[in-house]
C-alpha cells in the first residue's frame, strides 16, 4: 500500500547522473561507457538473472574478440569486471518501481530504497517463450536452443526440429538448412502463420519437413538432447510419434521485459520499447533503451552491446545539455 511504502522507502541522498537497469551485454556496456565518462553509474543487475540471457548458454562463438569461443558465463563475468574496473556501482537487486517522467527519475529497489538519477538506461532484455516441458531448461545449450543464428553451426550434418509457425520459425528453419541434414518444422495447427513468401521458400526447400497439427509432448535426453515425442493435436488419442533429433530450436516468440515502464513509455507494434532510431531515445527525455528490450530483429549479444554503448553516449549528451 502507498502509505506503508512511504514509511519504508528510504530516499538515497545523492542524485546520480546515470542509472542503468540490466546486466546483460547492453546493461554492462552502458555501465562501462558511462563509468569511463566519469558519470559513476548506478547499475541494477537484477537479483536472479545477473549477467542476463547469455548466462543460460554454454559456448558463445560469435562474440568478436574470442577466436576460440567463450563460455556465456565467462563472457558476462568479464563484462562485469570491465565495468567495475572503471567505477560502475553494481547492485545485484531488482528495480521494482520506476518513475521516469520529470528531470529527476526515481527507481525503487527490492529493499524499498529509492534511488534518483538524471538519466536512465533501460536494458531489461526479453524472455524467450518456452514450451514448459521437463528437460527444456536442463538441455538448454545441450541441444535445446532459442537462436539458430547463435547455435546453428553446432548442428552440422544432424537432424533438427524447429517449433513454431510464424516468420521467425520459418526463418530459423531455412537458416538451419545450411548446416543440418534435415529440419522438421513442428507446428500445432494445420496451417502456418508465416508470410506467403516465407512459406513458399520453406515448402520449396528439400531439407525442410513439416509436422503440422503436432506439438512436442516429451523432450528426451539426459546430458544431451537425442529426440522428442510428437503428439497429434487434431487427435489427442493418437499414439505419440518419436522423432530422433540432435537439436530442438524453439521459435514461439519472446516477451520484452517492459513491466516496469510500459505505462510510461511508448512501445512499438510488437510490444517492445520504442526508440527514435538511430538513437536510443525513448518517448521521455533522459530515458534511453538498449538491447533486446528494444530489438525484435537482431537479438544478438554484440548488437545488444552496441546499443548499450549508443545509450551511454546518448545519456552523456543529454546530461551535457542539462548543464
Ligand atoms: P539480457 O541479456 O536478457 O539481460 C537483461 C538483464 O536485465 C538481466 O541482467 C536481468 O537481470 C535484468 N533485469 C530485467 N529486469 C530487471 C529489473 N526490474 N531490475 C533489475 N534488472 C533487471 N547471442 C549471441 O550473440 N550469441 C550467442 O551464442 C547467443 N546464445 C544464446 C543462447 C541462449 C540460450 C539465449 C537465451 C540467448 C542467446 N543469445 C546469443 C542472445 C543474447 O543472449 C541476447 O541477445 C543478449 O543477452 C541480450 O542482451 P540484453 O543486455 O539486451 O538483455
Amino acid at each position: 500500500a502507498p502509505e506503508r511504502d512511504a514509511v519504508r522507502d528510504v530516499v538515497q541522498d545523492a542524485v546520480r547522473d546515470v542509472a542503468v537497469i540490466g546486466s546483460g551485454p547492453a546493461g554492462y556496456t552502458a555501465a562501462l561507457y558511462t563509468a569511463r565518462a566519469a558519470l559513476h553509474p548506478l547499475v541494477f543487475c537484477g537479483s536472479v538473472f545477473v549477467g542476463g540471457a547469455l548466462t543460460t548458454t554454454s559456448d558463445v562463438e560469435n562474440f568478436p574478440g574470442f577466436p576460440d569461443g567463450v563460455l556465456g558465463t565467462e563472457l558476462m563475468e568479464r563484462m562485469r569486471a570491465q565495468a567495475e574496473r572503471f567505477g560502475a556501482d553494481l547492485r545485484d537487486t531488482d528495480v521494482v518501481r520506476a518513475d521516469l517522467a520529470g528531470d529527476i527519475k526515481t527507481l525503487t529497489d527490492e529493499d524499498g530504497t529509492v534511488h534518483r538519477a538524471r538519466a536512465v538506461v533501460l536494458a531489461t532484455g526479453s524472455r524467450y517463450r518456452k514450451l514448459g516441458l521437463p528437460g527444456e531448461d536442463e538441455l538448454s545449450g545441450s541441444g535445446v536452443s532459442w537462436c539458430a543464428t547463435c547455435d546453428g553451426f553446432f548442428f552440422r550434418g544432424q537432424d533438427v526440429a524447429v517449433v513454431g509457425g510464424g516468420d521467425s520459425a520459418l526463418e530459423e528453419a531455412t537458416f538451419l538448412t545450411r548446416y543440418a541434414r534435415s529440419v522438421t518444422l513442428v507446428h500445432r495447427r494445420g496451417t502456418l502463420r508465416a508470410s506467403a513468401v516465407m512459406q513458399q521458400r520453406a515448402y520449396a526447400d528439400p531439407k525442410i519437413r513439416f509436422a503440422l497439427n503436432s506439438e512436442i509432448a516429451v523432450i528426451h535426453g539426459d546430458t544431451r538432447l537425442h529426440g522428442v515425442t510428437l503428439r497429434d493435436t487434431s487427435d489427442r488419442r493418437a499414439p505419440g510419434r518419436e522423432l530422433a533429433v540432435g537439436g530442438l530450436f524453439i521459435a514461439i516468440g519472446h516477451d520484452p521485459r517492459t513491466e516496469l515502464f510500459r505505462d510510461q513509455l511508448e512501445l512499438d507494434g510488437h510490444g517492445f520499447l520504442a526508440v527514435r532510431a538511430p538513437t536510443t531515445r525513448t518517448s521521455l527525455p533522459g530515458v534511453f533503451g538498449a538491447g533486446d528490450v528494444v530489438d525484435h530483429t537482431y537479438r544478438q549479444a554484440v548488437t545488444a552491446a552496441g546499443t548499450g554503448c549508443a545509450a551511454a553516449l546518448d545519456a552523456e549528451r543529454h546530461l551535457a545539455a542539462l548543464g
